[in-house]
Parts: structure tokens; sequence; C-alpha cells
């Protein structure tokens, strides 16, 4: 856990990052607000988290439903994040995950989905993983197996599935980031087409530190940036 960085710092940080998603958003002719910052704070204190928080950032993502759990605990009554679950979920967590997180980035599977369903009291927001980098380590739906299974997912009551995410491989090659970004966001417009996704806004979930900008170009709404912000 990370605590020495001072408020300064991650203003800078913040800054040079928001500037960098408006050129990106302006070089491809989208509208900066249509991409939200997604500010992944799994290596951080809640205490840090606070300092966000003052600097106007509003969404912040955890990949650890324990971690995020105290965190939530700790900042609930003094902030209003939006809390975003980007980490692989063990269907025996999904009961205290859900009263946390507004939406569940890393569903990965349609046991994982089902259960979502079987214990949400309200909506639920959730996106769909798909594994693009085709990487064994990496969680997800392969794209094809997803086309079959989304039939019946989109069935299950008290979800609403607003779109996809990915991961690109760790990779300093940001042609094969762009592969992986693409291919996601023609898999979601054509799941959105077929009436599997939510129709007004599909979200896709897709950007990292090292390559959230080619994310922007492919179309990412949510940006999940972590080490840029706390380094
Ligand atoms: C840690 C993490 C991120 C953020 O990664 P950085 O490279 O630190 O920006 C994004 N998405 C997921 C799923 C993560 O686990």
């Amino acid at each position: 856990m990370n605590d020495v960085l001072t408020s300064e710092k991650l203003q800078r940080n913040i800054c040079r990052i928001q500037d960098q998603i408006s050129e990106t958003c302006a070089k491809v002719d989208r509208l900066p607000q249509s991409v939200t910052l997604v500010a992944v704070t799994k290596t951080v204190t809640a205490a840090t988290m606070k300092l966000l928080a003052d600097l106007g950032i509003k969404n912040v993502g955890e990949n650890r439903v324990q971690d995020a759990q105290s965190k939530y605990n700790e900042l609930c009554n003094i902030s209003d994040f939006s809390w975003h679950m980007i980490g692989h979920l063990q269907t025996n967590k999904v009961k205290v995950t859900l009263p946390i997180f507004d939406m569940i980035h890393s569903v990965d599977s349609m046991k994982l989905a089902k259960k979502i369903s079987e214990c949400s009291t309200e909506t639920t927001k959730i996106l769909l993983q798909v594994n693009t980098s085709k990487e064994e380590s990496k969680h997800g739906f392969d794209c094809e197996q997803l086309c079959n299974e989304i039939t019946e997912i989109s069935t299950f009551d008290n979800i609403v599935i607003c779109g996809l995410m990915t991961m690109a491989p760790f990779t300093a090659d940001m042609d094969v980031c762009r592969k992986c970004f693409r291919e996601t966001r023609i898999l979601a417009e054509k799941l959105r087409d077929k009436g599997y996704i939510q129709q007004d806004k599909l979200e896709l979930s897709m950007g990292m530190s090292g390559d959230f900008p080619v994310a922007i170009e492919e179309g990412a709404t949510l940006v999940r940036v972590g080490s840029a912000i706390f380094k």
C-alpha cells in the first residue's frame, strides 16, 4: 500500500491523464465526456482514496472484494464514489459484493451471471468479460462461446448487460492491443444489434495505464487506470 503520494502529485497525474483522454478523443472525433476514468485503487489505502475524492474522482475500481469492503466501510459516508468491480469474482462472494458495487465489469461465466441474478434485489449492472488476448491466465468468455451463451444470460432477471470488458495482453506492441479492443467493440455492437445488450449506452471497459489511448481510439467508454495515477 502506497501512501507517500501527496495530493499535488496525484493531481498532476490525474490532470495529465485527463488531458490525454481529451486529446485522444479530439483525434478520433469523440466527446471527452463519452469516456469515464475509473481510478483503479487496488494498491492504495482508503486515506489515499479520500484524496482522490477531493480531487474530483467519481469512479473507483477494485479487484478484491475483501479490500473493497473495508475501504467502502471507511469511505461510504464521506465520498460519493461509484464502485466498479474489475477483478475475478467467485460465486460464493457475490452476496457480499453486490451491496458495494455499482457495476461488475468482470462477469466471466454463465454461472457467475446466474449467481448475480439470483442474489440481486435491485437491478445489477454488469459487463461481460471477453478474453480477446487468448492468454490462459486471463479470465473471460471466448468470443464464440459468448455468442452462444448470451442468449440465455440475457434472460436472467435483475441483471442488465451494459456492455463488454476486455484486457489486452501486457505488451508494448499497441497493434496487438488495438486488435483486442477492436474485436471487443465489433462483438459488442453485434450483440447490441441483436438486442442482447442494453441499447441506449453501450459500455466498453477497456484500456489500462499502458494502453488507454489506443482503447479510446477503438471506442472505450470506461478506462481502468491504476499505476499511471499512483506512480
Ligand atoms: C490492476 C488493473 C487495472 C489497472 O492497471 P494499471 O496498469 O495499473 O493501470 C485495470 N484493470 C484490471 C482488471 C486490473 O486488475
